[in-house]
């Protein structure tokens, strides 16, 4: 308990004074997964979050960086001719968070609501068929925590795909910590560590 509350304390003072934008969490570049240049894309601002699954089953063991370029080479391609990698950040099942699109340019889809406004979190797997790891779990917990206080987006605007569309996105194993009120409760508790977010 007190290294969880010392060490974003201490990470925050480590940056203080530094002029970069670096971040008390750790997300890994673009560079990480071998992304290609995004396309012209369309600006917005995020103001709610909303929760997806990657939909295939993922093998903890897998190379998570090589399935996220997949995904963002098959999007970019002639079936969708998306922007770039559909999704602002990506979690692996050993609790990896991975940087995607640009937040400020809004998602895509291949369903019927509009991801304008919405930033995009997806865990890697399919929650139908699997539960998340523990270290993904806490891992979403951390990146909503943090991108609620970086954009200034409430906590109790975090959904599921599946609240906005014809979908089983995010799979009724993830979806069910929406149910119950449990993830938000755990945000918002999380939240108080990233205080020093500018
Ligand atoms: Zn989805």
């Amino acid at each position: 308990m007190k290294n969880k509350i010392l060490l974003p304390i201490l990470a925050a003072l480590m940056l203080y004074g530094c002029s970069s934008t670096s971040n008390v969490i750790d997300i890994k570049p673009r560079s990480e997964w071998k992304a290609l240049d995004p396309k012209p894309y369309k600006s917005h601002v995020p103001t709610r979050i909303t929760i997806h699954h990657e939909g295939e089953y993922l093998d903890p063991n897998e190379n998570a960086a090589e399935k996220i370029k997949k995904t963002q080479v098959w999007g970019m391609g002639k079936d969708r001719n998306w922007a770039d990698i559909p999704y602002h950040f990506m979690i692996d099942a050993k609790g990896n968070i991975y940087e995607g699109r640009n937040v400020y340019t809004a998602g895509e889809t291949n369903t019927t609501y509009d991801p304008t406004g919405h930033l995009l979190i997806t865990c890697l797997g399919n929650f139908e068929e699997q539960e998340l790891t523990e270290a993904q779990l806490k891992s979403l917990i951390d990146i909503l925590a943090y991108s609620c206080v970086k954009y200034k987006i409430s906590p109790d605007t975090i959904k599921g795909h599946k609240d906005y569309a014809e979908t089983l996105c995010p799979g009724k194993n993830l979806y069910k910590y929406l149910q119950d009120g449990s993830l938000i409760k755990r945000v918002k508790e999380a939240m108080k560590a990233y205080n020093n977010v500018k």
